[in-house]
């Protein structure tokens, strides 16, 4: 591994952490790999930027929680910290100082002692909105008045990745400008104890100048250029567009392995499913590579070790990537565009580029939010070309054909004109700020507004009158929910029947609020089959919401068992590691969703949200640091306990919960057996992997006739539309759904 001082950005230390202390704003520009992320926080805290007196902090803002953890730890390694994974929330860990701490949704890994802390842009925006106004009644904030606290203990904001222009960045970059001038204000009219805020924005290619400019007030803020470094790739397309890129990447992989000198590959894909999806071939041809060496009469080709990288991997997952690469050896890893700029893997010398990238698209006109596959721009796919050459000459082989190459867009268009803006105007007015005349980077269509103010008024959380729009006591209970303006609401709409539905909303909330689905998704027809045939075990009629929920339900169960009859937590965790195989269940994200819940569990103790299992009061007493097994245990046994009671679970509450403020995730059967929405003239499918899809239908005892109207928690497009997470609706409750909005 390269020392950390001999990165390009140490060449500028002096300089950068000058001009840091002279400007209230710098723009530091500079190649992928330079060491902007993980050395510009240190120089600044080894040089003493931060106020001695009280508890200060640099805050570094990442666009994605796999870059918050992982950058965070890397950090502290450096530096000699403690591990900020092993933080436990808000306790103190003895030994190594614990300088370094991340905090991202649903896991704050810092302490008093945090002095770098990594977060989400996501993290920060929810700080800034701060507690929820304990004084019930008037909804209204002023600013001024949510800024008396916000980001106090940062000095200093690192804005990473701000080139990326996701809409949280693209908030964050309005609000913290804000906040800067505020606090300057504040310390020319003699306000004691309060300091500068000090804003860096990091990029990695071009687009300086605009952040310049936005954070200029009168004075020209610097731009700083970290030489790069950076060697040259050549490149090689295909011939003809490919029909299937995983499996063209597939080919690609095995024949640069069996074809070229040692080096490692970074495959650049769509999501994780297709990672996955890939993985898994690889691992097919991997294990003939000796068989077909001999055959051939040829030398044994080195070991294939396959590393995927995307968001939803735990950081001991993600840190995999980074671990030096064996001898005879060839580490393959499998990213998301994440490995696009945010992460640098080092060892890398061939790229394969699918060109594709997944992201969320709004349409104005059928006002639903989906995730595409599209084309990258051209601008992102020279940056993946560049993760070829850092460490010496390297080769990128596009999965595209170079005219293809040059239709691409050239830069991409900022998440801001794509996607839905309900969530980001819900916290501008919470904050006291009007999404219409914010101080955007750059602002979004009124359209689009417009669109996020209907969808907010649907949820009951703004009053849109005339010209006004004015938060509601609502709107400024779902601002402070840490999940989605739409969960926020399900989860009050469910406390309001009751401690039972409302434990059972939360639930379903932390479920779905994972980064991926709880099912295992099989690409492999003949596994599928019997992963289907699992999941049947759990099936509710009346769709994937309540199947979700038994599925939760049923793995505690199984988890409070095995502590129970095992002697080690050892045997009793590879008896569950067994019973999530048997049922077709993700392990990891059913860890994921229990933290999430853990979490849930506090949230709606601090909310009045009353829930009817004891794990509230188990949970939301403070930690004493057991491990993480006995912790989840201890919540099982109680769950277990009311789980029994509640046997025979009825749904029908929670599901008329779900489309509560939510008209417009509600459908209608048409007579050809497709869906419409009954906001928006847009028809669709249900997934296959729906329980109410028509070919399960016998197997489940569902019977056709009974699915009317339908309530869906996504939409994805493919070839064609489909709604995913699908449950039935009773026609008799729409009458009160359309009543109550
Ligand atoms: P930049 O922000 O300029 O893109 P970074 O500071 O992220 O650069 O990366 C600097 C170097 O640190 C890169 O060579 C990268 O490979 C290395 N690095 C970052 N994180 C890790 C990690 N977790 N393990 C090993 N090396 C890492
Ligand atoms: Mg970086």
């Amino acid at each position: 591994m390269e020392a950390a001082h001999t990165l390009p950005v140490w060449a500028g230390k002096d300089k950068i952490v000058q001009r840091i202390r002279d400007n209230d704003t710098v723009i530091l520009v500079g190649e992928t790999g330079s060491g902007k992320t993980t050395q510009v926080p240190q120089f600044l805290l080894r040089e003493g930027i931060l106020p001695s007196e009280g508890q200060h902090m640099i805050g570094i803002t990442q666009p994605r929680r796999v870059a918050a953890t992982s950058l965070a730890r890397r950090v502290a390694s450096e530096l000699g910290c403690a591990d900020p994974a092993t933080l436990k929330e808000k306790q103190e860990h003895d030994g190594l100082p614990e300088w370094v701490g991340y905090s991202v949704r649903f896991d704050d890994r810092t302490t008093r002692h945090t002095r770098i802390k990594f977060l989400t842009d996501g993290m920060l925006i929810r700080e800034i909105l701060g507690p929820l106004p304990r004084r019930r009644g008037k909804p209204e904030r002023n600013f001024k008045e949510t800024n008396e606290y916000s980001l106090k203990r940062y000095s200093v904001l690192i804005i990473d990745e701000a080139h990326e222009r996701s809409l949280r960045t693209d908030m964050v970059l309005g609000l913290a400008k804000r906040i800067q001038r505020d606090r300057r204000n504040r310390i020319e009219a003699g306000e004691a104890n309060v300091y500068p805020l000090k804003i860096v924005v990091m990029s990695a290619t071009i687009d300086a100048e605009r952040f310049a400019q936005f954070f200029s007030h009168g004075q020209p803020v610097p731009i700083l250029y970290v030489a790069g470094r950076q060697h040259g790739v050549r490149l090689y397309h295909t011939e003809a567009s490919c029909q299937d890129w995983t499996d063209a990447a597939v080919r690609t992989m095995m024949q640069i392995h069996v074809s070229k000198p040692l080096g490692d590959i970074l495959v650049f894909a769509t999501g994780q499913e297709e990672i996955e999806a890939m993985a898994q071939s690889l691992k097919l041809y991997a294990a003939q590579l000796d068989a077909w060496a001999e055959e051939q009469g040829r030398d044994s080709v080195p070991t294939l070790l396959i590393r995927p990288l995307y968001a939803a991997l735990g950081p001991s997952a993600s840190a995999a990537v980074f671990a030096p690469t064996p001898k005879h050896t060839r580490k393959v890893v499998l990213a998301t565009n994440i490995a696009e700029t945010s992460i640098t893997i080092p060892g890398v010398r061939y790229v394969v580029d699918s060109g594709l990238v997944k992201e969320k698209v709004f349409s104005p006109q059928t006002h639903v939010e989906t995730l595409q596959v599209l084309p990258v721009s051209q601008s992102s796919s020279l940056q993946r070309a560049g993760r070829a050459g850092r460490e010496g000459p390297g080769e990128c082989y596009r999965l595209y054909t170079r005219e293809a190459f040059q239709e691409l867009q050239l830069q991409p268009t900022s998440e801001i004109h794509r996607t839905e803006l309900s969530g980001a105007a819900l916290q501008l007015y919470a904050m006291g700020l009007d999404p219409f005349t914010f101080d955007w980077i750059e602002p979004p269509a009124t359209s689009l507004l417009h669109e996020a103010v209907l969808q907010l008024a649907e949820l009951g959380a703004v009053d849109s009158r005339k010209d006004t729009v004015q938060l509601t006591p609502l709107g400024q209970r779902l601002a402070a929910l840490p999940v989605t303006p739409s969960y926020a609401r399900l989860l009050l709409a469910a406390a309001e029947r009751g401690p039972e539905v409302a434990s059972q909303a939360r639930d379903l909330v932390s479920i779905l609020s994972a980064d991926r689905g709880l099912f295992v998704d099989v690409a492999d027809p003949e596994k599928r089959e019997a992963a289907e045939s699992a999941r049947d075990q759990f099936v509710d009629t009346s769709g994937d919401h309540a199947t979700l929920l038994n599925a939760l339900r049923a793995y505690l169960l199984a988890q409070q068992h095995a502590f129970q009859s095992h002697s080690t937590p050892a045997a009793a965790r590879q008896e569950l590691k067994m019973w999530c195989q048997t049922h077709a269940i993700h392990e990891r994200t059913v860890k994921n969703v229990l933290a999430i819940r853990k979490q849930l569990i506090r949230i709606c103790l601090q909310h009045g949200i009353e829930c009817a299992d004891d794990a509230t009061k188990s949970a939301a007493a403070p930690d004493d640091g057991e491990s993480e097994s006995d912790d989840d245990a201890l919540i099982v046994t109680r769950y277990g306990a009311s789980s029994t009671r509640d046997h025979e679970q009825s749904y029908a509450d929670l599901l008329q919960c779900l489309g509560m403020g939510r008209l417009s995730h509600v459908a209608l059967r048409q007579p050809d057996g497709s869906f419409r929405r009954i906001a928006g003239g847009q028809s669709f499918k249900l997934h296959p992997t729906c329980v109410l899809h028509p070919s399960r239908h016998g197997a489940r005892g569902i019977s056709s006739d009974s699915v009317q109207a339908i309530v869906f928690e996504e939409l994805v497009m493919t070839s064609q539309t489909f709604a995913r997470t699908v449950s039935k609706l009773e026609p008799v409750w729409l009458q009160a759904l359309l009543a109550a909005s």
